[in-house]
């Protein structure tokens, strides 16, 4: 395992998010924690030298954070950094739930405590109650050692945020894609420049970096046979400097296994491979997103007056982002929907992409 500096200690760079550890009914996202299974996840994290392990107060409604204690209460309590979360959604008494956390978790203190998921819509929340200063003074009295926050908010309520106090560390959704197509870069210059750690999340995306899109695999595979198609989404995020330590939330052994080789030495991307994989990128959003260009030349001649940009955008997102992003279906505002298309083609001899829209239609429909 190779790690970093943070302030006085050593880190991982490979940290144990407990978001995804294994459930009894693997079918059902509310069935309660495998313990068995789970434990022996952690403990291989340990033995191999991993010391973050990331839970939050939120996670399988509290099971995370009991799971975890459980499983490390048997190591002296130095050995490992704890990392959890306060949410203010969830349950907004600061105190309470502070004192619940350590009981589950079994300790007398967080090594590092977060503000969790501040978005655009809960940040005057946050900064209205009295939770960061509750929290100052815990850190104060020794109960937290470092205080950070967790964000999935726009750029300017990150900024807002992260001036608001002078942080020992954030935690960010980083990864290649967003790096290239989202606003990832940006939010991660708002803490380069006030030099703010950086914990990354979802650094596969999720899980769907893992896999990209046969021409895209192909590319990589042939510059470097023995990596997997995920370990190029560590490397990349690895690269990053300002980037402490990076959370992959690990469900089977396999993962675990194919994640502690890639740390086991530093294999940050060089720029070269830098360029493959955003070249890979490309191929994979071209070959799984449908061009649209919104420009509604289609619209006009369809007989069930189908909104057919709107649907093909949520079309483009269920293939990069998962099955979620097809609960927007409902939300399109459109006559008709794509289960109604009749593919009578009409659309088709307007389309300047020569997008084949019925085919899209039906897999939507069918979905
Ligand atoms: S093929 Fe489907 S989407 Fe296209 S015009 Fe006909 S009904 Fe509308
Ligand atoms: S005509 Fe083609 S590119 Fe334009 S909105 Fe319709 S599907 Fe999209």
């Amino acid at each position: 395992m190779i790690y970093k500096s943070f302030q006085s200690i050593q880190l991982s760079r490979l940290g144990l998010g407990n978001m995804r550890l294994p459930l009894q009914d693997a079918a059902n996202p509310k069935s309660p924690i495998d313990y068995p299974a789970a434990h022996e996840i952690i403990d291989r994290a340990y033995e191999q030298g991993i010391n973050y392990f990331d839970t939050a107060y939120v996670y399988n409604d509290g099971d995370s954070e009991k799971c975890l204690g459980e499983c490390m209460k048997k190591h002296p309590r130095d050995s490992f950094y704890l990392a959890t979360k306060f949410h203010i959604g969830a349950n907004p008494d600061y105190k309470a739930v502070f004192e619940e956390q350590l009981a589950r978790l079994q300790t007398d203190h967080i090594d590092f405590y977060l503000i969790h998921c501040l978005m655009d819509n809960n940040i005057d929340q946050y900064l209205e109650s009295s939770c960061i200063d509750y929290f100052l003074e815990q850190k104060a009295k020794g109960r937290i050692t470092y205080l950070g926050f967790s964000s999935h908010a726009g750029v300017q309520t990150l900024e807002r945020f992260a001036d608001h106090h002078a942080w020992d560390f954030a935690q960010l959704q980083i990864n290649y894609y967003d790096w290239l197509y989202g606003t990832t870069k940006e939010e991660y210059q708002i803490l380069a420049d006030r030099n703010i750690p950086i914990m990354v999340m979802e650094p596969v995306r999720g899980g769907r970096l893992a896999d990209l899109a046969p021409e895209a695999d192909a590319l990589l595979q042939k510059a470097h046979p023995d990596w997997t198609i995920a370990s190029w989404a560590l490397r990349f995020v690895e690269s990053l400097p300002q980037v402490q330590v990076i959370l992959s939330g690990m469900s089977t052994m396999e993962q675990m296994e194919d994640n502690l080789h890639t740390f086991s030495e530093d294999t940050a991307l060089e720029n070269a491979d830098k360029e493959l994989l955003f070249e890979a990128a490309e191929l994979f959003k071209s070959q799984v997103q449908v061009p649209c260009t919104a420009c509604r030349y289609c619209c006009s001649g369809c007989p069930k007056g189908i909104n057919i940009p709107e649907f093909l955008k949520i079309y483009n997102a269920w293939k990069v982002d998962g099955p979620w992003a097809l609960n927007d279906m409902d939300k399109v505002e459109s006559e008709g929907k794509p289960s109604d298309c009749i593919a009578c083609g009409a659309c088709m001899g307007h389309c300047p992409q020569n997008i084949k829209i019925p085919e899209y239609m039906k897999e939507l429909g069918d979905s």
